[in-house]
């Protein structure tokens, strides 16, 4: 037999007023419910990862500073041991501060100073800047743009964004690889992407890259220093600024992210093109 729901029911017999409102209320009221214990899940599962993450540094530098107070060292020894320490320290600090940014950029009122924001100079910039890193990794690190309008954004935050993309890309990149920047506008939007030529990423991880602590390799992910935090703090610093990141990627050929930021908030959009 056809079953019925009390709303279906309420609806058939056309009874408003109190008895319909009532099951809107408690539908509303479940529905939130819901969505508090999601979110109370989400934010106990942030602590714990975020407990865990500090954990492993910290037991490592208790291990070195126990083993080094054990007997007398030589001076070379003690010099090693403390290079160890100093180490896990700057981990640590790293953390400290991903976590600092990831809770500004996601929390409720973002604090975003909007400008105008010229992005060619911004990216130029950026390549000198990261250029010796690239160098250093044998990597060649290249720049194409077109030009575009200004857009509304907080150069700072989106700088720190695409540092977070670029850095990855160079960690995950082995030598001899490429890694490219490039500005486009499409429309309504302005893109900017970052491809490298790196291992890529399965499949299978590609839902969870931007979750919070999510690694796809955990082992070439720790070895390289990461803290997991990267690609979170990329979504919330684009998301804050009203737009998408998204990755294409492919095992063994390399990946590709790509910011899109809207050109309507622009307060004064100045096109140059
Ligand atoms: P991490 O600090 O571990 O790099 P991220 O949040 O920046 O953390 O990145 C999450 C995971 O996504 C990384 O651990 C890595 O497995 C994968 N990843 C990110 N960028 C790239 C890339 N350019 N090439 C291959 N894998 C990547």
């Amino acid at each position: 037999a056809e079953t019925m729901s009390e709303a279906d029911l309420g609806e058939r017999l056309s009874l408003d007023s109190p008895f319909q409102e009532f099951h809107r209320l408690t539908h509303t009221f479940n529905a939130m419910m819901d969505r508090f214990q999601k979110s109370c899940e989400s934010q106990r599962r942030f602590v714990d990862y975020a407990a865990h993450e500090m954990q492993t540094p910290l037991t490592v530098l208790q291990g070195n500073l126990e083993v080094t107070l054990q007997k007398a060292r030589s001076t070379e020894e003690y010099r090693e041991a403390l290079i160890g320490n100093l180490e896990q320290v700057e981990k640590l600090i790293a953390l400290a501060r991903s976590l600092l940014t990831l809770t500004k950029v996601t929390g409720d009122r973002p604090p975003l100073h909007l400008a105008p924001v010229e992005l060619e100079p911004l990216l130029q910039e950026l390549i000198i800047e990261l250029k010796l890193l690239a160098d250093d990794r044998r990597i060649s690190l290249a720049l194409e743009v077109v030009p575009v309008p200004t857009i509304s954004a907080d150069a700072q935050w989106l700088k720190q964004a695409l540092i977070n993309l670029l850095d990855n890309s160079l960690k995950y990149t082995p030598p001899g690889g490429s890694v490219t920047v490039r500005l486009r506008r499409s429309d309504g939007s302005l893109e900017i992407a970052v491809r490298d030529t790196g291992p890529g990423i399965e499949a299978e991880h590609v839902p969870f890259l931007f979750d919070r602590f999510y690694r796809a390799d955990k082992a070439r992910a720790r070895e390289s220093g990461g803290t997991g935090l990267g690609l979170a703090i990329v979504k919330g610093i684009v998301e804050a600024h009203g737009g998408t990141v998204a990755v294409d990627t492919q095992p063994g050929k390399g990946s590709e992210f790509t910011i899109r930021l809207p050109l309507g908030r622009a307060p004064e959009g100045h096109p140059s093109n």
